[in-house]
C-alpha cells in the first residue's frame, strides 16, 4: 500500500484522504521528506529560500471567547487588559516604516466593545504608510459581521475599500469540529472560517492558512484540515501560503491537560506532510519561530521554501512562553548554510531583495 502511495505521488498525482491518514500514520520518515521536496523543486525550481520583515501589533487582548490553548487574552476587567487606540498604532507603524518593515500583521482578540468604525478608520489610516497591512484573521471579521450588522461580504468590501487587500490565516487551529468543540467552543466553526475566506477570496484579498497541532487532534484531524483547505483552494486559489505551527503548553488551560509534546520530527513530517496534501499551495512556511531555527532549517529540505518571518514585536508568542528571536543576518546564515540563497520578500511571496 505504501509504496503504492509512494509512487502516486512521485508521478505527481494527488492523493485521496484514506491515503493521506495512511501516509502521516506510517509513511517512511526521509522518503517524505524526499516527495516533499520534490514537489517544492517542481514548483520552484530555483534555490531560493524567501522570508519577511514582519512587526505584530496586537490592538486588543481583550476577548470573550477564551480559547483554551491561549495565553494572550484577557477579561475586560483584568488589570493588563488594553485596546490601543488608532494613534498608537499609527505611531507603531511608522517606527516600523523607519526600521524599513515590510508588513504589519495586526490582529486582536474579539472585544465586542470596539465599535465597527474602529477597524475601518484603523487599516485607512495605517494603510497610508509604506508597511503593508495584513489584518484581521476570520473570527475577527465574523465578530465585526456582528457588531455592524453587515454580511461578511459587505464587511470585507469595506475593509477592502479601507485599503486592506490580505488577510492572515490565523483562528484556524485544525478544521474539524470535534476539535474545535473541545478547545475553542466559543469560535467560529470550520465551515465559517473557510466561508469568510471564500468570501475574501472571491474579492480577490489573498490570505494565507494556518494549523496550529500538537494537542488534542488525531492525524486524521490534521488530514481533514488539510483536505478541505485543498478543496478550498482548487475553487478560489486564494491561498498564497500554509503555515504550520505547534502547540505552546506554557500559561494556557489546555497546556495543563496535554501530556504529549511536539519533537523536532513531528513538525517535520507536517511540513512534508503538507506540501504533498497542498498540491495546489505555492508556499509552504517553515515557522522557525515556534520550533527554534535547527528545525527550521531542516525544514528547508522537508518541502519548506519559505522561512517565515523576522517579527519585531512578537506578543501571543511570547505570552505563552516562548521567544525565539532573530537577526536578518542569523537567518539567512541558516538560509545559506542550508544549501540555498537568501530573500527578503513581500506578503504576496514576491521577491524584494536577494541576500
Ligand atoms: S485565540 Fe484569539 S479568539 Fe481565542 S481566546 Fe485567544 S485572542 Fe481570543
Amino acid at each position: 500500500m505504501m509504496n503504492r502511495i509512494y509512487k502516486k505521488i512521485d508521478n505527481g498525482e494527488r492523493i485521496t484522504k484514506k491515503e493521506a491518514i495512511e501516509l502521516l500514520e506510517k509513511g517512511d520518515f526521509l522518503k517524505l521528506g524526499e516527495l516533499a521536496n520534490k514537489i517544492r523543486f517542481k514548483k520552484h525550481p530555483e534555490k531560493t529560500v524567501t522570508f519577511i520583515l514582519d512587526t505584530n501589533i496586537n490592538y486588543t487582548n481583550i476577548c470573550y471567547v477564551g480559547c483554551m490553548f491561549c495565553a494572550f487574552y484577557r477579561n475586560r476587567n483584568d488589570k493588563d487588559a488594553y485596546t490601543l487606540g488608532i494613534e498608537q498604532m499609527r505611531i507603531k507603524i511608522k517606527d516600523a516604516e523607519k526600521k524599513g518593515i515590510e508588513t504589519a500583521l495586526i490582529q486582536g482578540g474579539l472585544n465586542p466593545a470596539i465599535p465597527y468604525k474602529y477597524y475601518l478608520e484603523m487599516v485607512r489610516k495605517l494603510s497610508k504608510s509604506s508597511v503593508h497591512i495584513h489584518a484581521f484573521s476570520p473570527p475577527e471579521i465574523d465578530l465585526m459581521a456582528k457588531i455592524s450588522k453587515k454580511s461578511i461580504k459587505e464587511v470585507l468590501i469595506d475593509l477592502k475599500n479601507a485599503g486592506l487587500t490580505t488577510i492572515p490565516g490565523g483562528g484556524a487551529e485544525i478544521l474539524a469540529e470535534n476539535v474545535r468543540k473541545r478547545i475553542s467552543p466559543k469560535k467560529i466553526d470550520t465551515d465559517r472560517w473557510l466561508e469568510i475566506m471564500k468570501e475574501a477570496h472571491n474579492l480577490n484579498i489573498r490570505t494565507t492558512a494556518t494549523m496550529m497541532f500538537g494537542h488534542v487532534e488525531t492525524k486524521k484531524d490534521i488530514v481533514e484540515h488539510l483536505i478541505r483547505l485543498r478543496e478550498l483552494q482548487d475553487e478560489t486559489h486564494g491561498f498564497s501560503a500554509f503555515i504550520a505551527w505547534d502547540f505552546k503548553k506554557e500559561n494556557n488551560e489546555l497546556g495543563k491537560r496535554i501530556e504529549r509534546s511536539v519533537t523536532g520530527i513531528d513538525y517535520l513530517r507536517i511540513v512534508a506532510i503538507s506540501r504533498i496534501i497542498l498540491d495546489n499551495f505555492d508556499n509552504i512556511q517553515a515557522s522557525w519561530a515556534s520550533q527554534g531555527k535547527d528545525v527550521g532549517e531542516i525544514a528547508l529540505h522537508f518541502g519548506a521554501n519559505d522561512m517565515g518571518s523576522m517579527l519585531v514585536e512578537e506578543n501571543v508568542m511570547r505570552q505563552a512562553g516562548f521567544r525565539a528571536e532573530s537577526t536578518i543576518e542569523d537567518i539567512a546564515y541558516v538560509i545559506k548554510k542550508a544549501g540555498f540563497q537568501p530573500a527578503l520578500r513581500s506578503t504576496e511571496y514576491k521577491i524584494v531583495k536577494y541576500l
